[in-house]
């Protein structure tokens, strides 16, 4: 089994990540979000252990580096332990608001992430504050724009998320100059489309993402195991269920067999188009 998946990860046809929705709580409420994720929506926590646990198994079942998504992982106290611990085991790229991170926190962060084989990678829409808050919430931009530079200068790795449904090629331009201002390569600025799944499906925008759209990336959640990380997305209070791969999660062996029969039966050469990152 651990053959299997070694080579289908070696040959593309499953992808090289897992990923864990280590939770579902964010302190902010964007209009897009495709997790209905805010302050008091259910968190539906993966325990630190048991995912450091699934960790060791993804890597003998032969994936290559980790993802932790949320929610707003941060929200999650002990979270930059658990990604050094994670980090430990496999790169790790970790998604975020960067709203968080002053005080005591920054420096847990720093403490625990500085030096490691971690990407922390934060969103930020525009290059204005306007067209970003407008989605994102009051402030964000400028909370974004402070946080970056503070947490380079920590020794932090950054990566540069953007979430758009169309942005002009003026705007893409100024954007890219500032994150190479901050010292942001372009390889680690992501541009992606808006989802129509969560809250951008409730309002109608974004773009519809069916399986064969998807990276074939196997994706933990305490609800079960889904195809990408677009899969275990919530409308109306609900994790949708179009995606589920299997409800078990633990071993690892499971769901990854399971996820290697649905990529398999693919069609060839059918490449997706759509990544989390
Ligand atoms: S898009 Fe991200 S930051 Fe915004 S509410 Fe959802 S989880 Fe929070």
């Amino acid at each position: 089994m651990s053959t299997e998946t070694r080579e289908a990860v070696e040959q593309g046809v499953l992808g090289e990540r897992v990923w864990f929705y280590a939770n579902y709580h964010c302190n902010l409420e964007c209009s897009y979000c495709l997790t209905e994720s805010g302050p008091n929506v259910a968190r539906r926590l993966l325990d630190a252990d048991w995912m450091v646990a699934r960790a060791q198994e993804a890597k003998e079942l032969g994936f290559r580096t980790l993802g932790v998504t949320g929610g707003e992982p941060f929200m999650v106290s002990s979270m930059p332990d658990t990604v050094a611990r994670l980090s430990g085991v496999l790169p790790t790229v970790v998604l975020s608001n960067a709203t968080l991170f002053t005080g005591p926190r920054l420096e847990r962060v720093t403490e625990a992430l500085a030096g490691k084989d971690v990407h922390i990678q934060i969103s930020l829409d525009a290059p204005d504050a306007q067209a970003n808050d407008s989605k994102r919430g009051d402030d964000n931009w400028q909370e974004v724009a402070d946080a970056i530079p503070r947490l380079i200068s920590r020794g932090l790795r950054i990566r540069l998320a953007t979430t758009t449904e169309a942005i002009a090629e003026g705007d893409l331009e100024r954007l890219c100059a500032l994150h190479r201002e901050w010292g942001i390569a372009d390889e680690d600025h992501v541009v992606r489309p808006v989802v129509s799944r969560g809250r951008a499906a409730l309002d109608g925008i974004g773009v519809e993402a069916g399986l064969h759209d998807l990276s074939p990336e196997l994706c933990i959640t305490a609800d079960g195991a889904f195809w990408s990380a677009f899969g275990p997305t919530v409308r109306n209070g609900r994790v949708d269920t179009d995606f589920l791969i299997t409800r078990t999660t633990a071993p690892l062996s499971v769901p990854a067999h399971a996820m290697l029969r649905v990529a398999q039966a693919r069609p060839r050469g059918n490449d997706a188009t759509l990544g989390i990152r």
